[in-house]
């Protein structure tokens, strides 16, 4: 029995976990797309490293396109297994999968033009919108806490870790003549006290674990303090400055917590009266599927849905999808909110947003989370003077005021938290992924200190036996 760690090995995406069971029946956990990584990129998503001919199973822990991501590629090159999920993960991939295939397909376009130009060879997308809904007739959705069996001797078990709706930590328990063995892929852990989600579950006693190490140097800020920088922020910019207040954001998850606490806020008779628009088809779509599995969200969101059904619409807020409404919002100075995506504001509309608001001083960009460095945002994050948008340079004279405290990660004693539900000394082997390595020997020593032994921090395609 062994397990080979295929992505997010010393990085942050590209998630695949291959175990190889006693009877060599082959599971994949999770099969994300790296993303960010330059020229590798590439590279790293049309290679993956082992036999897709003998995979048997992918169990897929949540929709994130770094977990997701490469599913409808695997299914392209010849996986025919069953893709087993929960029933939120499968309805939003169905959305994720289909709009990141329409982003691989623009962006080959795009640097098709210019190949084109130069009589060179004509790029491929990573798989097309046909090959993302083949897909996704491999779903097998599955219920949290019922476990379900694979293989001869062989069953697994989701349990909530209150990352982002449907997410899931992946614990399989494997018979090998008497030997049992325990195998918990914790995936992203959520936080606790999130504005949506549920505090993550406990899970049982593993003999070996994958974790995720993220943020396993850093502590967020408090979440109150965030919703108070919010109201604060828009009463700067939109009451006293009578200006625009643009915030890039995930469209899932980041999104529908912005959107509650304004929600929130106004019921409490604390939100001043100005136009707040949403402004992004994905984010549409996502709050819908979080619409559909209320029950998922934690106890605030079902007392908030006893006065008001629905915790994602209020009076003066507006959905907008259509392009025209898009372009309109930026020809007018009137006083709004306009939440919009990509996070980074790399792509998407909000990068429209920013360019027409950043060089007047009566508006604001709240920046609400890690960005790369690179990224648009990461440069307003950086407090830079000046920013290249679409090619052009842009003085910045909106207020930039950031906030650091809406992650969907936990920080390094919250993991402790979830760990606790575990004995130290029962776990053989612990893996450590999805981070970078100086964050990783951070948290190493950290869980030494804590009890933990046999700390492991695998490199892309290693191998180890368990
Ligand atoms: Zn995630």
């Amino acid at each position: 029995m062994e397990i080979a760690f295929h992505g997010a090995a010393q990085t942050v995406t590209g998630s695949k976990h291959l175990i190889t069971l006693p009877d060599n029946t082959r599971v994949l956990l999770d099969c994300g797309m790296f993303q960010g990584l330059g020229a590798d990129t590439h590279l790293l998503n049309r290679h993956f490293g082992f036999s897709i001919q003998e995979l048997d199973y992918i169990i897929l822990s949540h929709a994130h396109i770094d977990h997701s991501g490469l599913i409808p590629r695997i299914v392209k090159e010849g996986f025919r297994g069953k893709i087993y999920c929960t029933e939120a993960t499968y309805d939003l991939c169905k959305i994720m999968l289909m709009d990141s295939a329409f982003i691989q397909e623009a962006d080959v376009r795009f640097v098709n033009k210019r190949k084109i130009k130069q009589g060179k060879d004509l790029l491929k997308p990573i798989y097309n919108q046909k090959d993302a809904e083949l897909s996704l007739n491999f779903f097998f959705p599955i219920p949290y806490n019922k476990p379900h069996k694979i293989g001869k001797n062989t069953e697994f078990i989701f349990t909530n870790n209150g990352h982002i709706l449907g997410s899931a930590a992946i614990t399989l328990s494997m018979q090998d003549g008497s030997n049992k063995k325990v195998i918990t892929y914790t995936s992203d852990i959520g936080r606790y006290d999130s504005t949506l989600m549920k505090n993550p579950e406990s899970f049982p006693q593993s003999d070996v674990i994958i974790c995720e190490s993220t943020y396993g140097n850093r502590l967020h800020d408090d979440q109150q303090h965030a919703e108070q920088i919010l109201l604060d922020t828009v009463i700067h910019t939109c009451i006293n400055k009578k200006g625009k207040l643009i915030i890039p954001s995930f469209s899932l998850g980041r999104t529908q917590e912005i959107v509650f606490i304004l929600n929130k806020l106004q019921l409490h008779g604390l939100l001043p009266k100005i136009p707040i628009y949403v402004d992004s088809p994905l984010s549409a779509d996502a709050t819908e599927v979080m619409r559909k599995h209320l029950q998922l969200l934690n106890e605030d969101v079902q007392e908030f849905i006893e006065s008001r059904p629905d915790p994602f619409g209020f009076s003066g807020l507006r959905y907008i999808t259509e392009k025209t409404d898009s372009q309109a919002l930026n020809q007018s100075n009137k006083p709004c909110i306009i939440i919009s995506a990509s996070g980074m504001a790399e792509a998407g509309r909000v990068k429209h947003h920013i360019m027409h608001s950043i060089t007047n001083e009566k508006n604001t960009i709240l920046i609400v989370g890690y960005a790369e460095p690179n990224s648009l945002a990461g440069k307003l994050r950086s407090r830079e003077k000046e920013v290249n948008i679409f090619g052009e340079p842009f003085q910045v004279k909106a207020d930039i005021i950031i906030v650091d405290s809406y992650s969907a990660h936990a920080d390094y004693l919250e993991i402790e938290r979830y760990l606790k539900c575990q004995c130290a000394n029962k776990i053989n082997a612990f893996f450590l992924v999805h981070g970078n390595k100086e964050v990783q020997e951070d948290f190493k020593k950290f869980l030494q200190e804590k009890g933990f032994k046999n700390i492991h921090i695998p490199t892309q395609h290693s191998v180890y036996p368990i």
